[in-house]
Order: C-alpha cells, then sequence, then structure tokens
C-alpha cells in the first residue's frame, strides 16, 4: 500500500494533508491528444460502495472492470470466452484480455469524467493505461484481509437481471429470493469465501509494484479501516479540493 498497512484513519489524513499539494494538470493527455478537463481517478478496488459514492457525489461514471467482463460473458466474443474460466475461478483475467477491454470502453470516453474501478491491478496493466491516459490520483483502500472476505462473500446476485444484494449491507426484503422477480438468488463462483480469499491473495501481490508506481508519481492516497463510513469523509474531502461536488457530504 502506499503507506504502512497498519495506518489507522487519523494517520491517512495526516498522509492526506501531506499530499495535499500534488499538481493536478488543468488539461490531460488522453491518446495523444489534448483533451479539455478530464478527471481521471483510479481505484484499487476492493470496496464497490466507496467508488458508487465518489462517482454519485463527484458525477463521475464509475467503470468497473468486474462489470464489463461480466458483460461481456453473455456476448460470445472471444474476450468473454476467455475471461469466464478466470471469473469462476476467481483468478485474475490475463492482462492481454482485461487490458483490450478496458481500452476499448475508455476509448468510448474520451470526453468524459470517469472513476476507474478494478483496474489496473497488475503492472502491465499500468503500463498499457499510462499509453492513453495521464491519471491525476489513484486511491488505495486498505482493507483488513477478513474484513474484505466475509463483505465480498455476502455477495448474492439475481441472475437474470445482475442485480447485486449484500446479505450484510444490503439484503432482499425475504431471504434467498430477488425484491423485484421473487427469483431465487445465487452466489457466484469468484464470491464463495474460498474464491474470495485465494483472489485477495493473488491481487495483493499483483498490486504491489502498481501501488509503488503510483506512490513513487506522488499521486497515490491511502486510505484504511474497516467501514465505509468512517473512511468515507476523508475520501471525500480529498476528491472535494479536487473536483466540486455535486453532492454535499451529509448525502450519504
Ligand atoms: P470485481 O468485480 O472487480 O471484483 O472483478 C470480478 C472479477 O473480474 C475478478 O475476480 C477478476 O477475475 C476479474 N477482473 C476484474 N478486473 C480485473 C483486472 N483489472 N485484471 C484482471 N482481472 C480482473
Amino acid at each position: 500500500m502506499g503507506v504502512k498497512p497498519t495506518e489507522n484513519i487519523q494517520t491517512a489524513r495526516q498522509n492526506q494533508l501531506e499530499t495535499a499539494d500534488v499538481t493536478i494538470p488543468a488539461h490531460k493527455t488522453c491518446g495523444g491528444e489534448e483533451q479539455e478537463s478530464h478527471e481521471v481517478f483510479i481505484l484499487k478496488k476492493q470496496e464497490g460502495t466507496v467508488c458508487e459514492r465518489i462517482a454519485r457525489s463527484f458525477e463521475l461514471q464509475h467503470l468497473s472492470s468486474g462489470q464489463f467482463l461480466r458483460e461481456s460473458l453473455g456476448g460470445g466474443g472471444e474476450a468473454g470466452v476467455l475471461a469466464q474460466q478466470y471469473l469462476e475461478r476467481g483468478l485474475l483475467v490475463p492482462d492481454h484480455v482485461i487490458t483490450r477491454v478496458m481500452m476499448a470502453e475508455l476509448e468510448k470516453r474520451r470526453e468524459q469524467h470517469w472513476l476507474l474501478d478494478g483496474f489496473p491491478r497488475t503492472l502491465g496493466q499500468a503500463k498499457a493505461l499510462d499509453g492513453i491516459c495521464e491519471l491525476d490520483l489513484v486511491i488505495s483502500l486498505n482493507i483488513p484481509f477478513e474484513t474484505l472476505k466475509d463483505r465480498l462473500s455476502a455477495r448474492w446476485v439475481h441472475p437474470a437481471s445482475g442485480r447485486v444484494y449484500n446479505m450484510d449491507f444490503n439484503p432482499p426484503h425475504t431471504q434467498g429470493v430477488d425484491d423485484l422477480t421473487g427469483e431465487p438468488l445465487v452466489q457466484r463462483e469468484e464470491d464463495r469465501p474460498e474464491a474470495v480469499a485465494a483472489r485477495l491473495r493473488k491481487y495483493k501481490d499483483a498490486a504491489k509494484p502498481v501501488i509503488e508506481l503510483y506512490k513513487s508519481r506522488g499521486i497515490l492516497h491511502s486510505f484504511s479501516g474497516t467501514e465505509t463510513n468512517k473512511i468515507w469523509p476523508y475520501v471525500y474531502t480529498l476528491l472535494s479540493s479536487r473536483i466540486p461536488p455535486i453532492l454535499p457530504d451529509e448525502e450519504h
């Protein structure tokens, strides 16, 4: 992580202050062309809720690599076929597959403001991203392994619609069934506890050089904690200094 893994919220605040002078260019270079004020953010994904809050509060498109991959599964395309076996086993999809998917999605959104969630997770992916965008800010959320495992294992989905429930934070009205259709919910292979634990270990190893890279560029901001509500005010304060929010902090 950009800072010590044991760091608590208080020291996260200090880090935030220490790194408050990170330069945010008024114009970013994307795809070799000078573009109008793109705010480009990236998060080391482990916490969907924080990404959703950021996207809502700062009016950014929330681009989730996991979501793009899941959508590609149904299409019968090459990326989907290649990705399926990795997704089912909770493994990182090979760089060339995910990079192709993400580059295509980012190309479509050159003029937009977005938040990247879950990409890049390896140094190879970070280098590919470097080729098309200059990032302003990287946020890394340091959440204890056990907390993440429990949280991610609590995820159940309604396969037909893709609606996601969390048995702890956002349970369905009736246990085990979708609120709108009454159809059964399933736990995806990738959300089972064993798959989650294996994936978190691999992710951590793969992400280390990515974190180091952004740290060396001075654009990494790390926050630690187990509860989204406690981390959130610090993330919000940091981002508010860069982009005018459209929602006040209290909205959450
Ligand atoms: P997520 O929804 O971000 O947890 O991603 C779900 C699954 O998609 C992961 O378990 C990986 O198998 C795959 N995936 C998502 N993003 C990436 C990435 N950047 N690199 C490799 N695999 C990824």
